[in-house]
């Protein structure tokens, strides 16, 4: 994943399109109320580019998606308080179109200047968008030098603003490149794809096997041990033949929860006791007991102290460890501590040098509440990317990106 980024091009007096992320959250869904960005971190996040951008004389016309709009009647999802926001940011003027492409946004474009910084309408208000339709993406390549993709958590969809717009640049000449958060997500990510350091251990949890089935399958070609816990354990658990009471389990996965086990039985690193409850509740009371302990009428929410236990000693030694899937239902507290003590394992280990790398949606929010965010090596902010990258898909947002 030897992608060009934007230090490795010329910007000077270029427009320059960059697809960021600005899918924030909003405090109202009402589009007669004033609504406002709730969370600008994604916003921040993209200021590195965006800086680096402007310091270098280019002129920045920004695009992205917001929620998920049916048609451009659905003003709520407007990009006006994102270019406000963006603006206090930056300390200067942002400028905003109502219009992705036509007229105005083709006007606005050409009298930019180095240093302006234009933003463009929700791209999702366009139809063409999300069908990665060729004559959006060539209208968005016109109004731009140079394209950059900085979101990383839309390049495994091939929409018009992330991979036909690519290919649109192209046919004109220009470079497409990675911007920063990209290429950060690329390095992590990428390494442990393709040329990870050993031992590599991978931990896997979370609600269901079924989705991540060829995760796993892909990690244990890479990994040297796979840890699994969350509700997916319990699948695994069950293929052993345990008694698995009330707890998450898929019966349909049990053939292909099997089959792994039977391929990689010393690799894969089950949980030896959990934390069980009645019933699914946030005020349900938990206890300990071993896996092969678990009452018919009791379901498992978390992985217990022994696991925790067996889990570090197998991550001693690691150069690399990759976690996607929360250890148990954290959002209960009752049952984070799973959870909680893997994140706090991983940042103790961060900190003696492993590399530490965290994708998944539910993961990089249970560390974040952790308050452990900064702790670790690398965060991924694509949830659904960074799954597709794990299991060893191509991303067309970034197979369109220039090679170095
Ligand atoms: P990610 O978004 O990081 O890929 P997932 O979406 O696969 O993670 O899984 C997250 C969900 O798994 C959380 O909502 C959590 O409550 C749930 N989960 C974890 N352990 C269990 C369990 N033992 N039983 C039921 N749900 C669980
Ligand atoms: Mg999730």
């Amino acid at each position: 994943m030897n992608k060009k980024t934007i230090t490795d091009i010329d910007v000077k007096g270029k427009k320059v399109l960059v697809r960021v992320d600005f899918n924030v959250p909003l405090s109202s869904k009402d589009p007669n109320d004033t609504i406002a960005v709730t969370d600008d971190t994604r916003i921040r996040a993209a200021l590195p580019t965006i800086n680096y951008l402007l310091e270098n004389g280019a002129a920045l016309i920004l695009c992205s998606h917001l929620g998920r709009p049916s048609t451009a009647a659905d003003k709520q999802y407007a990009m006006d308080p994102v270019a406000a926001q963006l603006g206090v940011l930056l300390g200067k003027p942002v400028q905003k179109v109502d219009e992705v492409v036509g007229p105005s946004v083709t006007a606005a474009a050409a009298a930019l200047q180095p240093g302006d910084v234009l933003v463009l309408e929700n791209t999702r208000f366009e139809p063409g968008e999300k069908k990665n339709d060729l004559g959006l993406a060539a209208e968005l390549a016109a109004l731009a030098d140079v394209y950059v993709n900085d979101a990383f958590g839309s390049a495994h969809r091939a929409h018009s603003s992330t991979e036909g717009v690519a290919r649109a640049i192209h046919a004109k000449g220009g470079p497409a490149v990675a911007g920063f958060l990209m290429g950060k997500e690329l390095a992590a990510l990428g390494t442990a794809v393709t040329n990870p350091p050993h031992p590599y251990v991978a931990i896997m949890g979370g609600a269901k096997v079924s989705d991540k089935i060829k995760l796993i399958e892909n990690l244990l070609k890479t990994a040297d041990k796979v840890l699994i816990g969350g509700g997916m354990a319990n699948t695994f658990l069950k293929a052993q033949g345990h008694e698995t009471g009330k707890s998450l389990v898929e019966a349909e996965a049990l053939p292909e929860a099997k089959r792994l086990l039977g391929m990689a039985a010393d690799r894969l690193i089950l949980p030896v006791d959990v934390v069980v409850a009645d019933a699914f509740a946030a005020d349900a009371k938990g206890d300990i007991v071993p896996v092969y302990a678990i009452a018919a009428d009791k379901m498992a929410l978390d992985i217990g102290p022994a696991t925790v236990e067996r889990f570090n000693d197998e991550l001693q030694n690691a150069q690399l460890v990759v976690w996607n899937g929360p250890m148990g239902v954290f959002e209960f507290e009752n049952f984070a501590e799973g959870t909680n003590a893997m994140a706090e394992l991983l940042a103790e280990l961060t900190e003696l040098g492993t590399q530490v790398v965290i994708g998944g949606g539910d993961s990089a929010a249970a560390v974040k509440k952790a308050g452990l965010t900064d702790k670790m090596s690398h965060v991924s902010t694509g949830g659904g990317a960074s799954l597709e990258l794990l299991e060893g898909k191509e991303l067309p947002g970034i197979a369109a990106l220039d090679d170095k």
